[in-house]
């Protein structure tokens, strides 16, 4: 069974800087607009090739508690993507916005 540095050595895994925490590096090529079409889906809008009775319904604001779960307790998706507190939009934090008084993005900041 491989070591933990095995993994690490592997490429497949790296630490991240942020919480002394390992991450995949398949999470941080998830696209800002992959995680909005997640967004937009627990808005109620299906991607056309999911077929569903019943679909979320969720306010922006639930949506991004979704996401946000993703991002901190499971890791899944990379935590740059922010959601603007005045807009609703959702940015990468990495290349724009502010986190100064709640996040904003650089429309709104
Ligand atoms: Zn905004």
């Amino acid at each position: 069974m491989p070591t933990l540095q095995d993994t690490i050595d592997s490429g497949c895994w790296k630490e991240c800087p942020r919480k002394d925490q390992f991450v995949s590096l398949a999470c941080d090529e998830i696209s800002l607009e992959e995680v909005e079409k997640l967004y937009k889906f627990l808005q109620g809008e299906l991607p056309p090739q999911l077929h569903m009775s019943r679909h979320p319904h969720l306010s922006e604001r639930m949506a991004f508690r979704v996401i946000y779960y993703l991002q901190e307790i499971m890791g899944i998706l990379p935590d740059r993507y922010e959601r603007c507190i005045t807009c609703g939009t959702l940015y990468d934090s990495y290349n724009e916005g502010s986190s100064e008084r709640g996040n904003h993005c650089d429309n709104c900041c």
